[in-house]
Parts: C-alpha cells; sequence; structure tokens
C-alpha cells in the first residue's frame, strides 16, 4: 500500500510519496514534478492534466481549471458568477443544486458536476501516482484550503471517493506546509511554553493563506490562520491581460479580449513577463500573430507593472495583521517568517509582507513549490501503518465559529436558543457534548456562526439533526438529554450521538473478611447510558445512490480513456511495422527473404498502409489494427526470425566455446 500526499493547487498539483529513505515529490508522465489542475473533454475521450494543457487553447470551451475553485459552490455563488468566469471558459450550469460544466464529450453534450469533474482529476493524480511506484494507490492525505467549508470539505470528500482514494485525512494547505517544516526539526525547544512561532505566508495562484504556528519538541500547534480567499497570481495575471488588451487596442486596432484564443496567448505571455520582473526590473512581451496575424509586443518596467497591480498588492497586509493578531502574539515573539507559493517570489509582495512582519528575516527555508505536499505526506505517512514516522502531534483549529441551533422548550423559562460550540481557533479534532433537558424528541441545527466570514455565497447551514425516543423522566419532568457533537480531524462537524443518564445509588460491596467494626455499606453512584435514535442530514454529502451512480460512470469513462489510448498504442504498432519491415526488406532482412516472399509481404505492407490512411483504417477498432499487425507479422516474422537466428549463431557459438 501506498503513502501518497498531494497538494491540489489552483493552478498546478503536486504528488508526494513516502519512501523507506524520505519523502518524493514524483513526477507525472510527461517528466514534469507539477500537473495542471486541468480537465477536458474531447470527441473520443477526456484529456487529464498535461494533456488537457496540451489542448487547452484549441479546445477551451470544453477545458475546466479551478477546480478547487467550484468544488463545493452552486451555480448563483456571487464568487463563481463574479470572479470564476472570468478564468473559466467552458459553460458552467447548474448540476442538481451544484456548480457544475456543461461540455461537448464524444460529441454530444454532457453535463457534470464540480465533485465529478474535481474526481476526474483526482483519478489522474491517483494514476499518476500508480505508475510511478507500481502500487495501489488509496490512502492519501489531500491538502485543501484553510478556508474551506464543511460543505466543499464534504464535497472534496465525494469526489475522492468517486475517484476511488482513500482520504486518511484532508488537510489545511498551510497546516499541511508547517507540519512538514516542524517534523524535519531536530533542534525543536522542550517547553512548549517557550515555543518557537513561526509564521507560514502561501500566496499561490487564486489565494493567500496564513498560519501562526508554535512548534516544541514533538507538537505542532496551529495558533491562528487568515486567508485571503481570492487574492493570487491570476489576479495579477488578470490585471496585466487588461492593461495589454487596452494597450493594444490603439497600438494595433485589436481586440484582443473578443477572441478567446488570442486572449489565452496573452494570458499565456503575461504570465512569462510577470516572472521575467520578479527577477528583472524590466520585461519584454511579445505575442506572436496575436490575432488578424499581427505580431504584437509591448515592454512593462518594474515601477510600472507594480502601480499597475497595487490593487491585488495592497490586500496582502490585512489578512497578515489579522493573523498575527488573532495569534495573541507580538512581532517580537515571531520567530520566523516562511514563504511559500509561487506568487512570493514576487519582490513587490514580499515588499508587502515585511511591512507587516517589520524587521524579520523572510525566509524561504522550505521548497515554495512542494512544501504543502510533502508536509500532506508526511501526514499520510503518520497515520498509515506502512510506515513507522517519529511521532509529531499536529494541533490544528477552526477557522469560522460554528453554532447549534434549538427551539425553546415550551414552559422550561430557557431563554437560549443558540450556542456557539465551536468557536473560532477551536481544537480540531474536538467533542463537545452539548445537554438540553427534554420531555420529547426535538431538533438541533448547525449552522456558521457567522456567515459574513465564509467564502462566496456558501450556506451556512451545516446539519439538523433529530433526536428521538426522548421521555418525560420518572418524576414525568425533564429529562437530562445529552448530544454528542464533533468535529473531526478533516473539518467536518457530526451530530455523533445522543443518550439520556440515569444515576443509581449502589452499596458498595463490602469487601470480605474487612476486620474492624461493622461499617456501614458505602454508596456509591452509577450512571447509566440509554442511548436514543438520532436522525441527522447533512448539507452536500452526496447520496449513496448518487455517488454509486457517479462512481460508475467514472469507471466506464476511465475504461474508454484506457481503450482510446490503447487503440492509438495499436494503430501506432501497426504504423511502425509497416515502415520498419519494408525499410530492412533492402538491407537487413536481404539475404533471408525469397524473392517471391519479399513481393508477397510488401504487397500486403503497402495493403496495410492504404488501408491505415484511409477513412477506415483512420479510426478502427483496437481489435481491427491488432488482428492486421497480426496478419503482418506471420509473413513477416519468420524473415525476422531467420536473421535473428543467424545473428545469434556466432554468438551461441562463442558462448558454447567460453563454457567448454
Ligand atoms: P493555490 O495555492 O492558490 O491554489 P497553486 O498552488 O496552484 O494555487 P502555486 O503553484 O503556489 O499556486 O503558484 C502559482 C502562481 O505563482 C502562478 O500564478 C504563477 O504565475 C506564480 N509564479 C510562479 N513563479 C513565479 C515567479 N517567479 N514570479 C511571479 N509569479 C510566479
Ligand atoms: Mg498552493
Amino acid at each position: 500500500m501506498a503513502v501518497v500526499g498531494i497538494d491540489l493547487g489552483t493552478l498546478h498539483s503536486k504528488i508526494g510519496v513516502a519512501r523507506r529513505k524520505g519523502i518524493d515529490i514524483i513526477t507525472n508522465e510527461v517528466s514534469n514534478r507539477a500537473t495542471p489542475s486541468l480537465v477536458a473533454f474531447g470527441p473520443k475521450q477526456r484529456a487529464l492534466g498535461e494533456a488537457a494543457k496540451t489542448g487547452e487553447i484549441s479546445n477551451f470551451r470544453n477545458t475546466i481549471g479551478s477546480l478547487k475553485r467550484l468544488i463545493g459552490r452552486t451555480l448563483q455563488d456571487k464568487e463563481v458568477q463574479e470572479v470564476e468566469t472570468k478564468f473559466t471558459h467552458a459553460k458552467l450550469v447548474d448540476v442538481n443544486g451544484t456548480v457544475g460544466v456543461e461540455v461537448t464529450y464524444q460529441g454530444e453534450k454532457a453535463t457534470f458536476s464540480s465533485t465529478q469533474v474535481l474526481a476526474m482529476y483526482l483519478g489522474k493524480l491517483r494514476d499518476i501516482a500508480t505508475a510511478e511506484i507500481k502500487n495501489t494507490v488509496s490512502d492519501v492525505v489531500l491538502a485543501i484550503p484553510g478556508w474551506f467549508t464543511d460543505i466543499q470539505r464534504r464535497a472534496v470528500l465525494d469526489a475522492a471517493a468517486i475517484a476511488n482514494l482513500n482520504p486518511l485525512r484532508l488537510m489545511n494547505d498551510t497546516t499541511a506546509v508547517a507540519f512538514g517544516y516542524g517534523i524535519t526539526k531536530s533542534d525543536l525547544p522542550e517547553d512548549p511554553d517557550n515555543a518557537r512561532h513561526v509564521v507560514f505566508i502561501d500566496m499561490g495562484h487564486s489565494s493567500l493563506s496564513v498560519a501562526v504556528a508554535a512548534f516544541s519538541k514533538g507538537q505542532l500547534t496551529i495558533k491562528a490562520t487568515a486567508y485571503d480567499p481570492h487574492l493570487g497570481g491570476r489576479d495579477i495575471d488578470y490585471a496585466l491581460v487588461q492593461y495589454f488588451a487596452e494597450e493594444f487596442k490603439g497600438k494595433y486596432k485589436i481586440d484582443v479580449l473578443s477572441n478567446p484564443k488570442a486572449t489565452f496567448r496573452l494570458y499565456a505571455s503575461a504570465e512569462r513577463l510577470k516572472k521575467i520582473l520578479s527577477a528583472n526590473t524590466e520585461a519584454p512581451l511579445s505575442v506572436e500573430s496575436i490575432m488578424n496575424d499581427i505580431d504584437a509586443s509591448s515592454k512593462l518596467g518594474r515601477e510600472d507593472y507594480e502601480q499597475l497591480i497595487s490593487g491585488v498588492l495592497d490586500r496582502i497586509p490585512l489578512p497578515l495583521q489579522q493573523a498575527l493578531q488573532d495569534s495573541g502574539l507580538s512581532l517580537e515573539q515571531i520567530d520566523a517568517v516562511e514563504l511559500v507559493g509561487g506568487s512570493t517570489r514576487i519582490p513587490a509582495v514580499r515588499a508587502k509582507i515585511q511591512s507587516v512582519f517589520v524587521g524579520k528575516a523572510l525566509s524561504t527555508t522550505l521548497n515554495q513549490d512542494e512544501a504543502c505536499a510533502r508536509g500532506a505526506t508526511f501526514t499520510c505517512a503518520t497515520l498509515s501503518p506502512v510506515f513507522r514516522v517519529k511521532e509529531f502531534a499536529n494541533h490544528d483549529t477552526t477557522h469560522y465559529p460554528i453554532k447549534v441551533q434549538w427551539e425553546p422548550t415550551p414552559g422550561d423559562g430557557e431563554e437560549e436558543t443558540e450556542l456557539v460550540v465551536f468557536p473560532k481557533r477551536n481544537n480540531v479534532p474536538s467533542t463537545k457534548v452539548l445537554t438540553f433537558y427534554r420531555k420529547e424528541a426535538f431538533d438541533l441545527q448547525a449552522l456558521y456562526a457567522e456567515p459574513e466570514l465564509l467564502p462566496g455565497s456558501i450556506n451556512p447551514w451545516i446539519a439538523r439533526v433529530t433526536i428521538k425516543g426522548v421521555q418525560p423522566n420518572e418524576a414525568g419532568d425533564f429529562s437530562t438529554v445529552k448530544v454528542k457533537t464533533r468535529l473531526n480531524a478533516n473539518g467536518i462537524l457530526s451530530f455523533e450521538d445522543a443518550y439520556t443518564e440515569t444515576v443509581e445509588e449502589r452499596d458498595e460491596p463490602v469487601p470480605e473478611g474487612a476486620e474492624g467494626e461493622a461499617a456501614e455499606p458505602k454508596k456509591k453512584k452509577y450512571s447509566k447510558k440509554h442511548t436514543l435514535p438520532i436522525v441527522a442530514g447533512y448539507g452536500g454529502t452526496l447520496e449513496s445512490s448518487v455517488l454509486n451512480e457517479f462512481k460508475e460512470k467514472e469507471l466506464q469513462m476511465h475504461e474508454n480513456d484506457k481503450l482510446v489510448q490503447d487503440t492509438e498504442d495499436r494503430k501506432n504498432a501497426l504504423e511502425e511495422y509497416i515502415y520498419d519491415v519494408r525499410g530492412k526488406l533492402d538491407e537487413r532482412y536481404a539475404a533471408f527473404v525469397q524473392p517471391e516472399e519479399k513481393e508477397k509481404l510488401l504487397a500486403e505492407l503497402a495493403q496495410e498502409e492504404d488501408w491505415l490512411y484511409s477513412e477506415d483504417g483512420e479510426d478502427a477498432l483496437k481489435s481491427a489494427y491488432v488482428s492486421r499487425l497480426d496478419a503482418l507479422k506471420a509473413l513477416g516474422d519468420p524473415i525476422v526470425t531467420r536473421w535473428r537466428e543467424f545473428e545469434e549463431r556466432p554468438r551461441a557459438a562463442a558462448r558454447l566455446r567460453e563454457s567448454v
């Protein structure tokens, strides 16, 4: 069984695997350590990751990215409507109350929910890992944004289930970075009261995350978190594209933004320019034949660039200040500031960070691109039985306060109807027992207490539970009902259990043979638990029938992708054989073939070649390519065998001589 950690990035995802000698970030089928977070649909099959990226410009209407931006959202979510549509070219539609995508797949219109699309992508990451480690991949730790809510987390778990993955943990990505940092340090303070405080800042493609962590020997405690869920490199790219599109209107009289392909190409060039500007004070931009056969070019200096993106830069300090303030630490108590994420390479971003952490060195001791995947993989190793990893405790916290609400009981004078059960910065995982006085069945609801903190228009409602079987107590009065609520290690809330307790007093048995005066038998209190039936419903989780249907569909699409790929491979094999044998008939095989045999084979090769390039041969079944190749081989292989035997003979003789 493999141990795998995944950093699900907006732009790229990274996969780590644990091996005896340590953790490796693995490469995909084209040897890249990061795989584009893209899914595309084609006339025959899907294209996932690199293949989707390769075809993105020509197939943009059927290519979908922003997978983690869309998961767990509705189509109406204002962030989907106002922000994601800026970065998405496929048609977003409603699929059973969640946002989904309408595409042309295998020549027909098809819709898939964001959960299904994420599942497709996770399946690709699973296949990359499987190919690399040649072992079944099931147990994984998935790093997700700490700002994900219950409904988003549940949707990620559903997507993982559809992809046949078993997430041992959904891990807040900045916590994963901190975990990877801590577990490899051997010099952490013994005393938790004297912990080392490190601020981790991750600015990636679409969001900014901050975590203030305290490290002491064997443990990590997250003291505070803060986010700007939509602040990242893509906002900078967007600003650059708007700027150059405006410039080109005047300069070349073209409207780049009216042409999706031209816009794509401008984005690619703008990103390149952005990266150059991280290391240089000026950068050129050029897009050959951007549209209407015009080669567009321009340049930008650092100062103008920083001016242009000041709207993005100015939003950086707030979450940093919030995290520091919430941590209760002063600037002096911060021992290090660690930067990860591609966008922290931008000098102006660093300057903004520096403006909050005045006088502190900004360090990049971690691999900026891979620290998160490493931390997730370390965590997977600690949770999996496969490896023995040193104990390193992870005390994470919740970011959004959660409250429980109830209907008041008539006549009991109870005024409160809600309670914040898991306040902000509550430990995760955590279990709380709530006490109610009731005579009959009652309902509870769990909701996020401060909906304005949630990303976009995410519904603050989390769950409802009905506690059944409640009776008045023996005196006909209110029974004491306890309800167990749990925020699990994935940051997901559930109502676990409900029960009443009756307390009985029983005589404590007097030990036999006790000496001295006969003591009064002692009374001891025994509490007896009576479990009550509960029925709970949670927002977001797919019904098991739907989940199974999605699993089945995914399996079929995966099989189909494989078949299309195999067919393509068989077709290539046939083509290769034709050219290979024909080329060698006049050379290598010349002495081993009879004239009429050669003639026949050449005729067959020519016939198969014609067929390959005919309409039929262009797009045939796998079995057709296989049987045609077999037929050619029946003619060609005897020749090849004769040649090989001849080649082998002196070598075999030499071997024989040596062994005598
Ligand atoms: P997120 O964490 O937001 O989901 P991600 O993990 O995919 O996204 P990263 O890989 O951390 O994001 O960072 C990608 C972003 O960093 C892109 O916008 C990319 O253009 C930007 N980036 C990478 N290198 C540089 C650089 N040298 N200068 C400026 N920006 C850079
Ligand atoms: Mg990231």
